[in-house]
């Protein structure tokens, strides 16, 4: 066996993130074991890997214990578009809880360092602006977000016990809006909808007013920073990765309709429940510790995005 390449169990890699998250570790030289229940990702995301004798695809629901003999464990597995984590909220807060807790049984009984994919929804609707990671959040335990919000902050209080009471080496980063290639075209997130709706000259569905704020990362800084806190010693975080650079939605529509150069024009519906009013990362603590700053802005990030739908639309 090769002791310098590492083996890394990555839960939910056959999705979005995970999928781009398993390419680079194994371009790094790694062997990948990816595991996933396709709920919300798909073969099609991880069948360009399947001929890499280093990558293994399981398929297996987390909410059911697992065992295999790693060295890291990325746990990614859970849905994270509000329509696909509210169309089964009580399997998601079981995905994110009991997930939890089997990875965190797992990284125990075999040594292995665990990072957990935390989220920004953590801050609920924010009360500070932008947020740092000192700040407990604004979120309401009984609404329609809750099974992913609640799901997500009770895993972070589950990884801090692991480790305060078992020692675990564990890892959090909280993740803002991201985008990219292998987004689900029909996930209901703002930018693939956006861009889906442009390319096909439907209308683009604004929720509420679109002064509503988010803050997007394309996907290979969230990988690189994601890859960075792993690697990191002496750092558990948490820690927020995003892209600082802020945008109404009214903003976004208008430039996936420029970067498209499309005629759809634009429609406003109401705006769901408990959808938070701004976000933006306060990003010093990964500069200073992982030495991490984002690199790609909207505009490249979008034109790589729309390339990716032009074909698959
Ligand atoms: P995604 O839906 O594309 O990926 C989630 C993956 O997990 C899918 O492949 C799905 O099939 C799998 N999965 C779901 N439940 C599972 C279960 N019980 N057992 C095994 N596999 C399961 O979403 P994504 O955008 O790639 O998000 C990945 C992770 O990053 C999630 O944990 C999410 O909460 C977190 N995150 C994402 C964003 C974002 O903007 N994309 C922001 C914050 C946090
Ligand atoms: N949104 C929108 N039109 C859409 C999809 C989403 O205006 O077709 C809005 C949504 O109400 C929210 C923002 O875009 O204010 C981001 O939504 P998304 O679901 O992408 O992420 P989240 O709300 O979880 O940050």
């Amino acid at each position: 066996m090769d002791i310098t390449r590492k083996r890394i169990l990555v839960s939910g890699g056959a999705g979005f993130i995970g999928s781009h998250l398993c390419e680079k570790l194994l371009k790094e030289g790694n062997e990948v074991l990816c595991l996933d229940n396709f709920f919300t990702g798909d073969k099609s995301n991880v069948v360009h890997l399947l001929n890499d004798p280093y990558f293994e695809l399981i398929r297996h629901d987390i909410t059911e214990p697992f065992l295999a003999e790693v060295d890291q464990i990325y746990n990614l597995a859970c849905p994270a578009s509000p329509v696909h984590y509210q169309y089964n909220a009580i399997k998601t807060i079981k995905t994110s809880v009991m997930g939890a807790i089997h990875m965190l049984g797992l990284a125990k009984r075999v040594h292995a360092r665990i990072l957990q994919a935390s989220t920004s929804e953590i801050y609920g609707n924010p009360t500070i602006h932008p947020q740092e990671e000192s700040y407990w959040g604004n979120v309401n335990p009984i609404g329609i977000r809750s099974c992913y919000d609640e799901g997500k902050r009770c895993a972070e209080t589950l990884f801090m016990d692991y480790h305060r009471q078992h020692r675990v080496d564990i890892k959090i980063v909280r993740i803002f809006n991201t985008y990219g290639p292998r987004m689900h075209p029909q996930d209901g997130r703002v930018v693939s909808n956006f861009i889906v709706q442009a390319l096909r000259g439907e209308d683009i569905t604004i929720y509420g007013d679109g002064t509503q704020t988010r803050s997007f990362q394309y996907v290979d800084d969230l990988i690189d920073g994601m890859v960075k806190m792993m690697e990191s010693e002496d750092f558990i975080g948490p820690v927020n990765i995003g892209n600082p650079h802020e945008f109404t939605m009214l903003q976004l529509a208008e430039k996936v309709i420029e970067l498209t150069d499309s005629k759809s024009k634009i429609k406003f519906m109401p705006l769901p429940m408990d959808d938070p009013k701004q976000r933006q990362p306060n990003i010093e603590l990964a500069k200073q510790v992982l030495g991490w700053t984002p690199k790609i802005q909207l505009e490249e990030g979008l034109r790589n995005t729309i390339d990716y739908f032009q074909k698959i639309v």
